[in-house]
């Protein structure tokens, strides 16, 4: 036996894995055991090497066994592991908040940690709330989401998702949301311009909220990129109208960035391409480089006020995880900001962009090809079975799953998102491997849209 094989037979009597129908690795789907990983690739124990063209779910910012990362948990270790942050503090968490402060849209200024996307934005929630409630508006309950969104699987962040695949199951668990229309480009009419639909989303937003503002907290929203949706992109301005929007009918605005900050759409954050600063900014993955679980919100002096008041009041923010602000997570953190600002990253990150493009560009022509679009560094090409006009192959035909299975053969790790094969590579990543990620792209289109139903 292969000692993949014995890991794997080993993994499967014990492990329950996330996002997975686990009958699938009977026959559709190889579990791929990983010894070692560096750069932008992973190496399984037998030695086969696959590059990780999503950055092993959007969490692998610079690329794997990043040396100053390594360096940065190493001095760590051995100082501090973890202290609980209720009445103690320590040097990793302060220097931390003060670089997110300092490079966060100006307005933002207290930090409140997590240790996972989805808890973030369970904080937000039961913060915008919770400072409603302190103004002495407990009516208003509610939040207003974008059809298509994502923001993580606990039963609050499922409840303002929009994803049935995820959410239809608990439906009965969830809280009551409001949804408003998405300003996906991609759901253009002929004729309709990325701008066009941004407003065309503003004004359903708008008649929305004229309905229900007053029983509505916040609006929340992936700024830029739906990511789970399957890469939907959308015009900044509808980012700007939401927050003019929310400012004229006193709702707050949550910016989820989990997926999408620390450069991945082509500024530090998305919400910088619209100008805008929302009342809390959401961020995670990326924020630890992909070494470490950890989330940040970072709100307002505003937020900060309202709860800060007299013990007996009870008006104080009383959320907390046992490992909120782990040192060892800030402290590869704190690296990670430190690596993206030595690297000149958002410069780079152009050029690697357009290389991203040129990978792809091509498939635009693709007769099953619907879209092929791109955010800074993410590009993604949506099958269609009509190619331009649109119409989704049915999900259960799994076209990214041929896709998925073809890219490990070519050593190469994608996981589509339905019809969705997109790229979101570490930024290490180097032309030559760029341009094999594009080669390995368009062999899995060709031969996902070739299958027979
Ligand atoms: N928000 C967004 C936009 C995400 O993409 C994700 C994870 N894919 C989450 C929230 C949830 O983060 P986590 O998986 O760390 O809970």
């Amino acid at each position: 036996m292969s000692h993949n094989a014995g890991w794997a037979a080993r993994d499967l009597a014990v492990v329950w894995h996330p996002c997975t129908q686990m009958k699938d690795h009977e026959r559709e789907l190889p579990l791929v055991p990983i010894a070692r990983a560096r750069g932008a690739w992973l190496e399984d124990f037998d030695g086969r090497r696959y590059l990780d063209a999503i950055s092993s779910w959007w969490t692998c910012l610079l690329g794997h066994a990043d040396p100053r990362l390594d360096a940065a948990l190493r001095n760590q270790l051995g100082t501090l592991e973890h202290v609980m942050l209720a009445g103690f503090t320590h040097a990793p968490v302060i220097e931390l908040s003060e670089a997110l402060v300092a490079r966060a849209p100006a307005g933002l200024s207290r930090c409140f940690y997590a240790d996972s996307g989805s808890a973030a934005v369970e904080i937000a929630l039961k913060m915008s709330f919770h400072w409603w409630r302190n103004q002495g508006r407990a009516g208003k309950t509610r939040f207003i989401a974008l059809a298509g969104g994502y923001h993580g699987e606990t039963l609050g962040a499922l409840s303002v998702g929009d994803l049935g695949l995820y959410k239809s199951s608990y439906a009965p668990l969830m809280l009551e949301q409001l949804t408003a229309p998405s300003p996906d480009a991609y759901a253009a009419a002929p004729g309709e311009s990325a701008r066009d639909c941004a407003l065309r989303a503003a004004n359903a937003l708008e008649q929305l909220l004229e309905q229900h503002a007053d029983e509505v907290c916040a609006l929340i929203l992936e700024p830029r990129v739906q990511c789970a949706a399957g890469m939907r992109m959308h015009d900044p301005e509808y980012l700007r109208l939401a927050r003019a929007l929310c400012d004229r009918f006193g709702v707050h605005l949550i910016a989820d960035e989990i997926a999408v900050g620390f450069g991945r759409t082509g500024t530090l954050f998305a919400c910088e391409q619209a100008g805008i600063c929302p009342d809390f900014l959401l961020l995670g993955k990326g924020l630890t480089g992909g070494y470490l679980p950890l989330s940040v919100l970072l709100t307002t002096d505003t937020m900060y006020q309202a709860f800060y008041d007299d013990y007996t009041t009870l008006r104080g923010f009383l959320h907390s995880h046992s490992y909120t602000g782990n040192p060892l997570a800030c402290r590869v953190a704190l690296a990670t900001l430190t690596a993206l600002d030595a690297d000149a990253t958002l410069a780079r990150n152009r050029e690697r962009a357009q290389a991203l493009w040129t990978a792809v560009a091509d498939l635009q022509a693709h007769p099953h090809v619907g879209d092929v679009r791109q955010a800074g560094m993410i590009v993604a090409v949506e099958l269609a079975r009509d190619g331009r006009g649109r119409t989704p192959y049915d999900w259960r035909e799994r076209r990214g799953l041929i896709a998925y299975r073809h890219a490990l053969v070519r050593g190469v790790l994608l996981r589509p998102l339905g019809n969705v094969l997109y790229l979101m590579p570490p930024y290490c990543v180097t032309p030559d491997e760029i341009a094999l990620l594009g080669r390995v792209l368009g062999e899995c289109v060709e031969l996902a849209t070739r299958a027979a139903a």
